[in-house]
This record gives C-alpha cells, structure tokens and sequence, in this order.
C-alpha cells in the first residue's frame, strides 16, 4: 500500500517532522510515501501561510530518501488551485520537477469553507454548488495535475461547520456538476483522489464519498489515487487499508501511483 498524500511540517498547517512521518509510515507497513506539502499561493485567510519553501522541501526529500533505503519515498506537492494561478502554477511545474501533483481547490472566490463564514446566510446547497462549480472552472482551466484531490472536500467543513444532518449533502442535487467534473478528468486521463483524512473529521466515508466514486467508476473511471492526508505521524496510512477493500468490491483492481509524473499500477 501507497500513502501519496502526506504533509509535513513544511506546508503552515502541520508541525510534523518528516523523520516521523517516515517512521510511522513503515510501522504501518506502507510500501510507499508521497509527501504533497501544501503550496496555496495568494491564501486570502493567512496570507503567506500556505506558501512553500520549494527549495528547503525537495532538498529535506531528497535526505530522506537516501537515509530511508527500507521504505519508497517520493516527492509530491498539492497545489491550491485559483484560477487566476493557472499560469504561475504551469511556469512552477516546468521548472520544478515533482514526482507527483494534487490538483485541490481549498479556496473557492476567495474563501477557504474550512472557515464558517463560507456557509453562513446561505443554504449548504447554495455552498456546495458554489463549491463543484468553481471546481469545475479551475480544471477546465488548469489541467497539469496528475490527480484531483478531496472532489467534495467541501463537504468535510459543511458538516462541520453546520452539523451532519444541515451539512449532509444531497448528491443529486450536484449531480450533474459533478459528473462534468468526473467527465474531464476521465477525458483527460487524470486521476481521482481518494482521500480519507474525512475520517479524521469524523465522515463515515471517504473524500469523495462513495456514490461519487460509483458514478465514476460507472463512467469509465480506472485511475485512483489514495492518501490519508496526514498532518500528523498518527494519521499516516489512516483508513487506507479498510476503504482499499471496498474499493476493489466496487471494481477497481489498482492503486495509481505516480513517480516523475508516470502513472504506476500498484496493487490495492
Ligand atoms: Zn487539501
Ligand atoms: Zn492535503
């Protein structure tokens, strides 16, 4: 089993020393590790929070991975997409090389729905929708991106934020949203993340939740990509196991895992 998505103390939310993550990831019998700090430029709640120190990042990586010779280390970064950093975020990628790239979207017009006020004196349909919308126009915008990260991570703050029945989020609603989101990473060979930091929220099921990854699946989807989203040594490898069973009864027979941005089969 693969962890591909991992932070570190070098992403502003995680105070987490990457000699930890590393030894929790074999002590949970992981094969593999992608670390994906976060890199959010222009973070309207902190500015400057979510910006990386690239250089100090890959060069921490890069020890790592010649003292840790037991265990595959790769690196990766989750990129906060914003449609306005569609080009600064293509300029990065020619000239820093990663194995792997998160396409996420934490900022929807300028507020992050970690935050309450993102869902306040609206309906969480209303949130939602302004959610998988903006998400749609940031990939149709921006495609260098291996894999998709948390499609519904909205839903993660909106139960939070406002409860599990006020912030359930009703799927058909959003259906067709979300099937135009699932119809271009399809057409375009891009993977579906399958992230289960939800259950450190305190979800049931993973980002995205089930019937979304059925509906892809039932699309023609094949490319997953799993990662715990891990802050944090205790997290790492996190619900990976559990939700890979559910995933190969739904039909899928692999775990993508990319290294200098090529596309792994590796088992579930
Ligand atoms: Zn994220
Ligand atoms: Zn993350």
């Amino acid at each position: 089993m693969w962890d591909t998505h991992l932070h570190t103390e070098f992403s502003g939310d995680s105070k987490a020393k990457l000699s930890d993550m590393i030894d929790a990831g074999k002590r949970k019998g992981l094969r593999g590790m992608i670390f994906t700090d976060h890199l959010d430029w222009n973070y309207p709640n902190e500015p400057g929070l979510f910006d990386l120190d690239l250089y100090g990042y890959k060069d921490a990586l890069n020890v790592a991975l010649s003292d840790n010779p037991d265990i595959e280390i790769r690196t990766g970064i989750e990129l906060g997409l914003q449609q306005h950093l569609s080009n600064r975020h293509r300029e990065l990628l020619q000239k820093v090389s990663f194995d792997y790239v998160i396409g996420s979207v934490h900022v929807v017009n300028g507020r992050d729905p970690y935050y309450k006020d993102y869902f306040e004196g609206r309906s969480a349909d209303e949130a939602y929708r302004e959610y998988f919308e903006c998400l749609r126009d940031n990939i149709n915008d921006f495609m260098d991106f291996d894999s998709l990260g948390h499609l519904d991570y909205v839903v993660r703050y909106g139960i939070k934020n406002l409860g599990t029945s006020m912030g359930a989020m009703n799927f058909w609603t959003h259906r067709k949203t979300i099937e135009e989101i699932l119809d271009i990473l399809i057409r375009h060979g891009k993977a579906l993340e399958i992230n289960t930091g939800s259950f450190q929220s305190g979800l049931s099921e993973p980002n995205p939740a089930y019937e979304i990854i059925e509906l892809y699946k039932k699309m023609g989807g094949e490319l997953i990509t799993l990662g715990s989203d891990a802050h944090a040594p205790e997290y790492v490898g996190d619900g990976l196991f559990e939700v890979a069973g559910r995933l190969k009864e739904l039909g899928f027979n692999f775990q993508a895992v990319y290294i200098n941005r090529i596309m792994h089969e590796m088992p579930l």
